[in-house]
């Protein structure tokens, strides 16, 4: 049993042409026996590190996980992907109950799903009893930790049981939210050494961290779904009412949305998880009871509505973000009086005096996250590890501190407004648009638009730019979108907007470097996508299983980049396997081919397609880290395959985006100063002149460490003013 048998299943079963790093040291670890932990983020892939060795080992291996009502989804998809799994609940016949046990002796199971409450039921010894058990997986291992923010007795039990065991399984512990006492509490308990426990950075590089402190926290929330009205997310609202509430106030706005809390009868959670993931609506408003080991990927924003009560379950919460590698948003709407809830719940509980205080001291952790000026990855690593990780560059704060300024754009504003106020609030964004910029289409003259005075008064721009502008104004809630059933949509002035049409008000936008329209190509790929989309709703209907089962956004995303033409080229891509090829790949070609078409474009042959980078990690910070870890310059150029002077380049690079350097380690100290002052005389912008003006034996790396780090304190002095 090697890891490149390993890899071969992860190929043809999932697809995937490699395991990373973390899944391939937690395989090998179990593949030789070892009990082990792995701590690994949400969408890490912990599922494939016991599933790909179920797969090898002998007999059956069992996975204890802790939701019900999510293993048939579990195993649904596992059988989808033809691996053979099965799961015993309390939702099966003793009949049913026997049947499973009885294909598990005969040895066509692989994975068997139970929740841990079996195992408390007393007759889990007779079945293990009768079980050819090799491997136990304990899915969410936290909930094992008294110090957890999970903790599920039921959970602490059942390690207990197995441990007393005379002949032990190998145990498979995985979490993804684990602070350092909590992971030395389950390797503890379960007995791990510490050589067996893997630790992936629990770093997501596709989610972006927001705090907003709002006092509106509906408005803001209509706004941005709005603004994002073709993507999946989630609401987090800390109680029923809450949850209940808002469900109705989006529903009646036209937003298609579902409530799911622990109030709810099974049957109707049941219905909202699975409009949910078959993409029937866009958004769900739940409790916290939902989501533990939803596997849904496509997930692109978790707005919390109110605070939770720690970091480990805003996390963990969060994390249901961008499983598939996507962009995603998570955003905190902070407001005091929910502060104030959460410490009346931990002051009320039942908890003992100890317990209280440890919680407290964690909301008061959760509460410095939503005040910080840091960046939000940063606080959160920090939260978990102990150890200061690089600034995302990506989180609301790290944006904030990338600003260049912020722009008056009062009279922008003016013209939009008052040519939504000459055309009587009567149109939507297209039109409004079209007005401003001047355009002669049919429609325009026939309602005779082009006789207002604010007709072409944004001429200078793009139709799409004076869109993005509007729907930016949308978003900050100087405008808002009304829905009609008859109608398409309309645009309104709020009393915001009234203000600054009567000059009471500025406006101002936020220029941030990040900041860049929509270019053409990706208005085109978007209809793509879209398509494609479509295809896989069908399948989907045609096979009863939810769209991410089908194929996942960011296999359609490759789809769209490469446009395969046949069946061998499609199976060159991330999450496409030689099953799922022949249940989908016909419908898939067809539409790729017929778009490809229509638009001229050329398709890709299977030579033609290079398997996409796994992480999307930029190409400097990913010198970076190499550099952090230990290697020296030459090893990361050799590596890298490029010139040590890029590598130098690339750690300056950071240097200056403010990821923590050993200046000293390039800058001669003896040198420094006199380096800095000729960068103050002749200026940073050639390096030839301060070479020249500088002694033979200052190497131009120096020269560029120097500068690099000039242009760093400038900035923070800049920051400090
Ligand atoms: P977790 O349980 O850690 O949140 P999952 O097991 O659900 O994560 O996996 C997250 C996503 O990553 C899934 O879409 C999965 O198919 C994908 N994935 C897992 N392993 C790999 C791999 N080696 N290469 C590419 N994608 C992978
Ligand atoms: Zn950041």
């Amino acid at each position: 049993m090697s890891i490149q048998q390993a890899e071969e299943l992860l190929r043809t079963h999932f697809g995937y042409p490699r395991f990373r790093l973390g899944q391939r040291k937690i395989v090998e670890s179990l593949l030789n026996g070892n009990h082990t932990l792995g701590i690994m983020p949400t969408g890490g892939g912990k599922s494939i590190c016991y599933q790909i060795p179920a797969m090898m080992l002998p007999g059956v291996t069992i996975v204890i996980s802790p939701l019900i009502s999510l293993m048939k989804d579990q195993v649904d998809g596992l059988n989808q992907l033809g691996i053979p799994a099965t799961y015993i609940n309390s939702s099966l016949t003793p009949a049913e109950v026997a049947a499973r046990i009885s294909a598990i002796q005969r040895g066509e199971i692989k994975l068997l799903y139970i929740a841990p409450e079996r195992l408390e039921a007393g007759n889990f010894q007779t079945l293990l009893d009768q079980l050819p058990v090799y491997l136990v997986t304990i899915d969410e291992a936290h909930c094992i930790s008294q110090w957890g923010h999970d903790f599920r007795p039921s959970y602490r039990s059942m390690a207990k049981f197995i441990m007393a065991l005379p002949r032990r399984p190998v145990i498979a512990a995985l979490t993804a939210t684990a602070t350092l006492e909590v992971r030395q509490e389950i390797a503890e308990l379960l007995d791990i050494p510490d050589q067996h426990v893997y630790t992936s950075s629990l770093l997501r590089h596709n989610l972006s961290f927001a705090i907003r402190h709002e006092n509106q926290k509906e408005r803001f929330i209509h706004a941005y779904l709005q603004e994002h009205r073709d993507q999946t997310g989630i609401i987090y609202c800390s109680t029923r009412k809450e949850v209940d509430q808002l469900t109705d106030s989006l529903t009646r706005q036209g937003v298609g949305c579902a409530a799911y809390h622990a109030g709810l009868s099974d049957h109707e959670r049941n219905i909202a998880q699975e409009k949910f993931a078959f993409d029937q609506i866009q958004t769900i408003v739940a409790t916290n009871a939902f989501g533990m080991g939803i596997d849904k990927s496509n997930v692109r924003f978790v707005i919390h509505h109110n605070i939770p009560a720690n970091l480990e379950s805003y996390y963990q919460e969060a994390g249901r973000a961008g499983r598939d590698g996507d962009e995603s948003d998570c955003i905190l709407l902070y407001a005091p009086q929910d502060i104030r809830t959460q410490r009346y719940l931990i002051e009320q509980s039942e908890l003992i005096a100890d317990r209280k205080k440890h919680e407290l001291h964690k909301l008061v952790e959760m509460q410095k996250y939503a005040f910080t000026d840091r960046c939000l990855q940063q606080i959160i690593m920090f939260y978990f590890t102990k150890e200061e990780a690089p600034p995302c560059g990506k989180c609301a704060n790290c944006k904030a501190s990338n600003e260049v300024e912020q722009q008056d754009i009062t009279v922008d504003a003016q013209k939009v407004f008052s040519c939504i106020k000459r055309m009587k609030e009567n149109f939507g964004i297209t039109t409004i648009a079209k007005v401003l910029k001047g355009s002669k289409s049919k429609r325009i003259l026939e309602w005779k638009l082009n006789q207002l005075s604010t007709y072409g008064l944004l001429a200078d721009r793009t139709e799409k730019e004076i869109q993005q502008l509007c729907q930016w104004f949308v978003s900050m809630g100087y405008l808002s979108i009304v829905h009609s059933a008859s109608s398409m949509p309309i645009i309104k002035l709020t009393p915001l907007a009234l203000e600054v049409l009567t000059g009471s008000e500025k406006v101002y936008q936020r220029i941030t470097a990040t900041t860049s329209p929509a270019s053409i190509s990706t208005v085109a790929h978007d209809a793509l996508f879209n398509r494609l989309k479509e295809v896989r709703s069908q399948i989907s209907l045609d096979t009863q299983l939810p769209p991410y089962m089908i194929f996942q956004d960011s296999t359609l995303r490759e789809m769209v980049k490469w446009l395969p033409e046949d069946g061998e080229a499609l199976l060159q891509l991330n999450g496409v396997t030689a099953d799922k090829l022949k249940l989908y790949g016909q419908s898939v070609i067809e539409a790729i081919l017929q778009y490809a078409h229509e638009h001229q474009l050329t398709c890709s042959t299977a030579t033609d397609i290079v398997p996409s980078k796994p992480t999307k990690i930029l190409s400097h910070v990913q010198s970076y880290q190499l550099y952090q870890a230990g290697k020296t310059i030459e090893q990361i150029a050799t590596e890298r395959g490029v010139s040590k002077v890029t590598i130098e380049d690339h750690l300056f690079r950071c240097g200056i985006e403010g990821y923590p350097i050993n200046w000293d380690n390039f800058i001669p100290p003896e040198w420094e100063a006199l380096i800095m002052e000729q960068i103050e005389k002749i200026g940073a912008q050639k390096l030839r002149p301060l070479k020249d003006a500088l002694p033979p034996e200052v190497e131009y790396m120096s020269i560029k460490a120097a500068i690099a780090k000039h242009t760093l304190l400038a900035k923070e002095d800049k920051v400090k003013l």
